[in-house]
């Protein structure tokens, strides 16, 4: 009978996606937060406010409301080591600032637990963990590679939805750029926008917030939550004491690829003795369908471009 904890799946949280002009319009709501969730079957899904056909499951959530995070030591060609880690400080603490009602912070916490020689996403099973922010610099190796910014990958367990981990990967072939003079690909607003993913948060209808799909180059907006992130926060962090829960990835921090990941057909890191999906699921296949419409819109307006 195999341990509780071997019963996990990943979830490729779906990618923040280039919207080169502002002609997709997206009905207003007054409250359209979504949370990523376990639903039947093991298969992830979404909770949303106000809720919606779709609905399904329970939030995952780190449960004890701590996140330690590491930086893979190469960082990139575009963004210095210090760069990332000062992004990454500023992205969640936007997130764990929030307000969940007068002036109540949220029950979670991120703490950094420096770099890490591994630049894959991966779970080990029986070794440590890391949860990791790498780059890939030379070429984007999934779908979409025109326009996809950045990929969360999270795996949760099937018991109860619990993240036992979350790995950020950031597309370094696009023009990313550092502070805000000038901005390209705003690095500050796609960290902040995939901390929402790695904290369990899904993608919501309110063009305003940061966990929306789209990202129009040029934009810093994502860089400061709506009220509609805070609330999504709140929702699966309750106000609580985080200060003396404990940070450390789970099975410990492990700052090297152990054993290095097995990359299949489909592009998946997942590591075949996890018993991971890999094929077609419902949360991916939408994502397919978002990027080909964006990235027919991305071909346009780079053509545009000087
Ligand atoms: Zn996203």
């Amino acid at each position: 009978m195999p341990r509780p904890a071997d019963r996990l799946r990943r979830f490729v949280a779906s990618a923040l996606v280039l919207v080169p002009s502002i002609s997709l319009v997206t009905e207003r709501v007054a409250h359209a937060y979504c949370q990523t969730t376990l639903c039947e079957g093991g298969a992830s899904g979404v909770r949303c406010v106000p809720a919606t056909s779709e609905d399904c499951g329970v939030a995952l959530t780190f449960r004890q409301g701590c996140l330690g995070y590491s930086l893979h030591n190469q960082a990139s060609a575009r963004v210095s080591y210090a760069e990332i880690e000062a992004a990454m400080r500023d992205a969640f603490d936007a997130w764990i600032s929030a307000d969940c009602g007068g002036g109540a912070a949220p029950g979670v916490r991120a703490d950094d637990l420096g770099a890490v020689s591994c630049g894959a996403r991966e779970y080990n099973l029986d070794a440590g963990n890391a949860n990791i922010v790498l780059f890939h610099e030379d070429a984007w190796p999934y779908e979409g590679a025109g326009n996809t910014l950045a990929l969360t990958t999270v795996t949760y367990g099937l018991d109860d939805g619990a993240i036992y981990d979350a790995d950020l990967e950031i597309n370094a072939t696009v023009d990313l750029t550092v502070g805000s003079d000038p901005v390209a690909f705003d690095l500050a607003s796609i960290v902040t926008h995939e901390a929402g993913h790695m904290l369990g948060l899904a993608h919501t209808p309110e063009v305003d917030a940061t966990m929306t799909v789209q990202y129009f180059p040029g934009d810093t907006k994502l860089r400061t939550l709506h009220p509609d992130d805070e609330a999504a926060l709140c929702a699966s962090y309750p106000p609580r004491d985080v200060s003396t829960c404990d940070p450390t990835p789970r099975r410990g921090l492990a700052t090297v690829c152990d054993p290095p990941p097995i990359v299949d057909d489909s592009g998946c890191g997942c590591r075949t003795a996890l018993g991971t999906t890999s094929g077609p699921s419902a949360p991916l296949s939408l994502l397919a369908v978002g990027l080909a419409v964006a990235s027919r819109r991305w071909a346009r307006a780079r053509q545009a471009r000087p």
